[in-house]
């Protein structure tokens, strides 16, 4: 947890800052409300601020409207504002803006202390409960909603700025046959394995998903065809090259790979990449499995009985 102190006081500037370092946290100091909201426009921006109410400029209480405006990404900002304000009004009127909680000045080392782990705790809970809602529970990579939403990103990114990011969907090949020998809790086994070592070799701007029961979407941003293909490869054979040790017993598994990009043109959409993944997953499949295609207008239109989707159920 990063915290930001926003105080004009260098004095006061000083002894908090002196007592955040005692307890071993991390912060950083300004002392006007403009370069507070410029740190919390930053991709890293703080979780935790410490807000001085009377600033030069704007104030404590624009800061806090700005921090709400900005949503830092669905993650939450915690404030607590610092004032020698102390009227019920006056109190009112900070938590309307958006603080969290209060603090009378001069602050007095062991509430400031207590504000700022009540802080900590919050947080925590906020960032277990928004990991929930944005992860599978099996896998723990990102769930279906918010591996769809990366590739929404990632199309409009190909429009902004004309780079194309490579969209692969992986589906394991015969995994109905691991639970009909070793069980459904063999194949959730295995299906944690494979995600985690689907995630093993990514760069960090890489994204990987679980897009349906044992099918992942993968987009590798700034990856043309070529190389998207070239990744892919290496990726499933990171997959299968290990056989997969279950409390039930040992495993060999494979997977098919379906793989397109993003590039964008105007009868494009999200859909259609999805599409487009799913029918050179399909020809993976049929040209024997584990194995890696790339999507080609040719195997739609010759190749590929109406109507017919890799991803089982959802043709
Ligand atoms: P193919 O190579 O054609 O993809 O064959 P497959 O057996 O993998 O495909 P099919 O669609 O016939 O079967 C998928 C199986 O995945 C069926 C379903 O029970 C299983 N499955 C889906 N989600 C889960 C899960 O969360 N846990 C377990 N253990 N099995 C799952
Ligand atoms: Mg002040
Ligand atoms: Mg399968
Ligand atoms: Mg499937």
């Amino acid at each position: 947890m990063k915290i930001l102190l926003v105080e004009d006081s260098v004095v006061e500037r000083y002894e908090i800052g002196r007592h955040l370092s005692e307890w071993g946290l991390d912060y950083v100091s300004v002392g006007n409300g403009t370069e507070a909201v410029q740190l919390m426009e930053a991709p890293d921006a703080p979780s935790l601020v410490l807000l001085d109410w009377l600033l030069p400029g704007l104030d404590g209480l624009d800061v806090c409207r700005q921090i709400r405006k900005l949503g830092n990404n669905g993650a939450y900002t915690y404030t607590v504002m610092l004032t020698a304000k102390n009227r019920k009004q006056d109190l009112l009127m900070a938590m309307e803006a958006g603080a969290d909680d209060y603090l009378a000045k001069p602050v007095d080392p062991s509430e400031l202390r207590a504000r700022i782990l009540a802080g900590k705790r919050i947080l925590e809970l906020q960032q277990r409960l928004r990991f929930a809602a944005t992860h599978d529970f099996l896998t723990n990579l990102l769930n279906r909603s918010e591996i769809l939403a990366a590739l929404r990103r990632e199309f409009s990114r190909s429009e902004r700025e004309d780079k194309p990011a490579t969209a692969i969907l992986a589906d394991i090949d015969h995994f109905k046959r691991i639970n009909d020998s070793l069980g459904h809790a063999a194949g959730d086994e295995v299906l944690k394995e494979v995600g985690q070592r689907l995630g093993s070799d990514l760069r960090p701007y890489d994204v990987v998903g679980r897009y349906g029961g044992e099918e992942f979407l993968l987009i590798l941003p700034g990856c043309d065809l070529t190389t998207g293909r070239r990744r892919a490869d290496e990726i499933r054979d990171l997959v299968g090259k290990d056989p997969f040790l279950t409390p039930s017993g040992t495993a060999s598994t494979t997977i098919s790979m379906g793989v397109t990009i993003t590039s964008f043109s105007p009868e494009r959409s999200v859909t259609e990449i999805l599409h487009q993944a799913d029918v050179a997953l399909y020809e993976a499949k049929k040209n024997g499995r584990n194995r890696v295609e790339v999507f080609s207008p040719a195997i739609q239109a010759f190749d590929r009985p109406k109507g017919k989707s890799a991803c089982k159920g959802r043709a």
